[in-house]
């Protein structure tokens, strides 16, 4: 059968592009990238462009779809381990994945990324263990917000000298018998087919992917959901730690319910942004290598692990209904409150924000996080903020701000073999859409891995 294309990639994000990259690089294979949002420079979200206060849904948020994928407004940590960052190691042997995340460092090098790289700290694992905290070790990349986007530029303008990218497309159908794509492009259906395909569709294009998975009979595996907050504070709080290792990524677990919460995603003197996550806003961090858009404040992500067991089967609607009790609560925003407004019990409203000495770097709506969060996981948040006070005292003080909802939710992960999803042949899974990743350096390894496999 003769297809237009030898390999169609759904999805222009890290995992994609990586993949694109390395096909074209060793051969000559006519190889298409679909991609809903649009093109890197045209993507613009008009809050972080101080254009509105809140989200207007747009139809395609520019911070989670476009080309780059979520990664482009992403601060940029990228990690050289595979201690966290996904559940590649279960599928893929560690010593490749970390000489496939240096492979796909040194793509990204070529295009302008840093070479600076944090390395773990022994000494500050030793104090987290004191107070029974568990402190991840990786290497470290902090490419920045603004860097990133530039590196990601250059990478792209590469790869389409040799791949045909088409923007503003949304793969809305393929056809797992004859390898047909149904592409809307521009409110009108078009058709493509290819030998290959592969689905690199992120978490944004989860919901699509697994539909899509249901609906041709292919058996998934629901993965965990991660529910909590964005915690914002004096930088100078968590300097001893950021200085020497960038970022600090560490596990408690809650004595009271035995409940795991990791504190990750650490944005150095940056600041909170809202997201839209398939049309629920939540929070999430940025910081920016500029040294003139850098802030007063650091902030990280706190978030309890759910794991959820029979009969219980929507883990994902499950974060997404707490997420949109704080959009409710907000008036279609998030919510921000002190954390000594809510172990008070009260509310923060605009007059005690105005009176916090930690000063918000975004426009959310003052309120109460206890209205919207389930009570065992704020308990969870609760007593690992004091156990981090141990060891960065500020941590627990009265004016830490808390944004809300932050969740994190990991797509169900569809029947493969090595990748290629079962029963579908030439047809492959890949990235945090497929649930193998959750970061931008498995992500891209992810791509890598199944360009090697294609080639080979
Ligand atoms: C704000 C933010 C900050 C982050 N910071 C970091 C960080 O510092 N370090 C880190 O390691 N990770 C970070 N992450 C996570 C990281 O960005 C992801 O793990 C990574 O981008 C996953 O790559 P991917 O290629 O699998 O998917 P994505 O990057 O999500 O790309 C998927 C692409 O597919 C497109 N798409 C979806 N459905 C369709 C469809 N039906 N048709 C066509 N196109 C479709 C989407 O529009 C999207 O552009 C961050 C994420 C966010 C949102």
């Amino acid at each position: 059968m003769a297809f237009d294309y030898d390999i169609a990639i759904v999805g222009g994000g890290i995992g994609g592009l990586m993949c694109a990259y390395e096909i074209s690089e060793k051969t000559d294979k006519k190889v298409i990238i679909f991609e809903k949002g649009s093109e890197l420079s045209k993507r613009k979200c008009p809050i972080v462009e101080k254009k509105v206060d809140k989200c207007i849904k747009c139809r395609n948020c520019a911070i989670m779809e476009g080309m780059a994928g979520a990664g482009a407004f992403s601060d940029g940590k990228y990690v050289i381990s595979t201690e966290y960052g996904g559940w590649l190691p279960e599928f893929v042997e560690p010593d490749r994945i970390i000489e496939l995340i240096e492979r796909a460092d040194d793509v990204l090098v070529r295009f302008g990324a840093t070479n600076e790289v944090y390395t773990p700290s022994d000494e500050l694992k030793k104090l987290c263990l004191e107070y029974d905290l568990h402190m991840l070790q990786a290497k470290i990349k902090h490419l920045g917000t603004d860097s990133n986007r530039e590196t990601m530029m250059r990478l792209i303008d590469h790869i389409r000298e040799r791949v045909m990218i088409m923007t503003d497309s949304e793969v809305v159908d393929v056809d797992s018998k004859t390898h047909t794509l149904d592409v809307v492009h521009n409110g009108l259906h078009e058709y493509f087919s290819a030998d290959k395909i592969v689905f690199a569709v992120g978490r944004v294009g989860s919901r699509f992917f697994s539909s899509w998975c249901r609906k041709n009979g292919i058996k998934m595996e629901n993965s965990q959901v991660d529910i909590g907050v964005r915690v914002e504070l004096p930088a100078l709080v968590w300097d001893h730690f950021s200085s020497k290792i960038y970022e600090p990524k560490i596990i408690y677990c809650s004595k009271r319910y035995g409940d795991k919460t990791r504190m990750f995603c650490f944005n150095e003197r940056g600041s909170v942004v809202m997201e839209n996550t398939d049309g629920v806003l939540t929070v999430n961090g940025h910081s920016y290598r500029d040294k003139s858009r850098k802030t007063e404040n650091s902030n990280f992500a706190l978030l309890t692990t759910m794991k959820f067991t029979e009969p219980f089967q929507a883990p994902i609607e499950y974060a997404r209904s707490v997420a949109s009790l704080s959009n409710m609560l907000s008036g279609g925003s998030v919510l921000v409150q002190r954390l000594g407004d809510l172990e008070a019990g009260k509310r923060t409203n605009e007059k005690r924000l105005l009176a916090s000495t930690t000063r918000p770097t975004l426009k959310a709506v003052p309120g109460d996080l206890s209205l919207c969060m389930p009570k065992r996981q704020l308990d969870d948040i609760i007593e690992t903020l004091h156990a981090l006070d141990k060891i960065a005292p500020g941590t627990a003080n009265y004016n830490t701000l808390l944004y809300g909802i932050e969740c994190k939710y990991y797509s169900a992960r569809p029947r493969t073999v090595d990748f290629e999803i079962e029963n579908c042949p030439g047809m492959y899974a890949l990235g945090d859409g497929a649930g193998f990743t959750r970061s931008l350096s498995q992500a891209a390894a992810h791509g890598l891995y199944i360009a090697d496999k294609i080639l080979s």
